[in-house]
């Protein structure tokens, strides 16, 4: 076998992926048409691609390199634990040590209550993992009619089959006759689409009830959980009136249904506390976490599992039958420790709460001056920018996503990644992003912002 070249040019790169590699969330004709960018290298905020572009991370890639960029203590933690122990499975009653310390680490800083981890690799697999594990303690409980699990419009929980079935997104579910039996959708609490009449306080009781209505529909006997990301990501940062998620802990109390948090985006740091969760005020049964616990320099997920659930387990459950080879993997894991330890050490939830999360607010919000901008809104380090056709009105544009697009476009080839979902720019940059580079970030937005709206007859 030939050995891979490393100094091969951009156009071998993009022939040999056109020919060979199936991407995730990809156009694969459209793909092969214009050619991948080929990143090369990353450091801090910026990546660089094989043709010398220096280009600002404006996504911390998936929302997830929340420390930055090039962290040598992370690549020493990883070394020092492969050399140590590259391998054991935590199956059959065994462990590691970063795996146990981790899981200990993680039930000190997630929200109390929280004081055990499943872990697994993914995102989308601590959510299966999840509906395998609700399924199951209502079987334990004598409430097996109890299966339906409820979510939202735009909710994003991964791509396995549980998991985008989850998932409120109708074309992930139009490939694969999708969703599952036991799945139901309502709608978000979208309050720049649904709610232009109502203050902020009475629309988010509003959203919130929707989930009682689906309650009523479905059966009280019959709901097993909700699920819901504080912060709705992947969807187009859906940021819930601070009335929204107390009702909804309501609920779920009164019907006595579980609560399920997803912090996958919104976990360590992200909303300017350590947890989504910390800045609404939510109580959930099961929190996945994905992300932002290794910054993404290893795939690593959890499950945090509260006491009502962790009981039964623990105490009625017998073996539980799942889990993945490399669930609790000791090179994970260590990088994971070591990337709560520079969270802490270099105090970067505070930083985002106290200082970089208001700058980045405040700038971001002067964009409101584009005539083709109806919205900004932020929270800590995430933040969206809804383009409309008129704001007064809050009109989308007739071809919802085709502005967007165009959007996204002129950021890549102003060296800037912003992602479009429908025609909403989203953001999410590492939590370490300088005064500078914010600067930098917004005025390429403003620029790539002001020309869509020229290309869409807007200015
Ligand atoms: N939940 C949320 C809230 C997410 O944003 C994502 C990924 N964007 C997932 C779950 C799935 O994670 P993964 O891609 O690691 O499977």
């Amino acid at each position: 076998m030939n050995a891979v070249n490393r100094s091969i040019d951009t156009k071998t790169y993009q022939q040999r992926d056109a020919a060979h590699h199936l991407h995730p969330f990809t156009d694969y004709k459209a793909l092969a048409r214009e050619g991948t960018r080929v990143i090369t290298r990353a450091e801090g905020c910026h990546i660089w691609d094989s043709e010398g572009n220096k280009i600002l991370d404006g996504m911390a890639g998936l929302w997830c390199v929340n420390v930055g960029y090039g962290r040598r203590e992370l690549a020493d933690a990883a070394y020092k634990q492969l050399m140590e122990l590259p391998f054991y499975n935590s199956f059959f009653k065994t462990t590691n040590a970063p795996a146990a310390d981790l899981a200990a680490k993680l039930a000190e800083v997630t929200p109390a209550g929280l004081n055990h981890a499943f872990f697994a690799n993914s995102g989308s697999e601590a959510n299966d993992t999840i509906v395998r594990m609700v399924r199951h303690y209502w079987n334990l409980k004598g409430q097996p009619d109890r299966k339906t699990i409820i979510s939202r419009e735009y909710g994003y929980h991964g791509s396995t089959m549980a998991s985008v079935s989850l998932c409120g997104m109708s074309a992930m579910h139009g490939q694969g006759d999708l969703p599952l039996p036991g799945f139901h959708h309502i709608d978000p609490p979208y309050q720049f689409r649904d709610g232009a009449n109502m203050t902020p306080e009475e629309f988010g009781l509003a959203a919130a009830r929707k989930l009682e209505a689906a309650i009523h529909h479905i059966g009280p006997d019959r709901v097993a959980a909700f699920i819901a990301e504080p912060i709705q990501g992947a969807g187009g940062v859906i940021i819930p009136p601070m009335s929204y998620f107390p009702e909804i802990q309501r609920i779920c109390r009164e019907y006595g249904i579980l609560l399920i948090a997803d912090e996958v985006i919104c976990g360590f740091g992200r909303t300017g506390r350590w947890f989504g969760c910390d800045s609404f005020d939510i109580q959930p049964d099961l929190m996945p976490i994905a992300k932002g616990l290794s910054s993404g320099y290893q795939p690593i997920s959890a499950v945090m599992v509260g006491e009502r659930v962790a009981t039964t387990f623990i105490e009625e459950g017998g073996e539980f039958y799942h889990g993945f080879t490399y669930s609790g993997h000791p090179v994970a894991a260590a990088v994971a420790l070591e990337n709560i330890a520079i969270i802490q050490r270099e105090k970067l939830v505070e930083r985002v709460a106290g200082d970089i999360g208001p700058y980045f607010a405040e700038k971001l919000r002067s964009l409101e001056d584009i005539p083709i901008v109806g919205e900004v809104r932020t929270m800590g380090l995430i933040g969206a920018v809804e383009l409309v056709k008129d704001r007064k009105n809050r009109t989308f544009f007739e071809r919802l996503g085709a502005t967007g697009t165009i959007c996204r476009d002129h950021c890549f080839a102003n060296n800037l990644v912003m992602r479009a979902v429908r025609d909403t720019m989203v953001v999410s940059p590492p939590l370490i992003i300088s005064h500078d580079e914010v600067d930098e970030l917004v005025a390429k937005a403003r620029a790539a912002i002001t020309a869509t709206a020229r290309d869409v007859g807007v200015l």
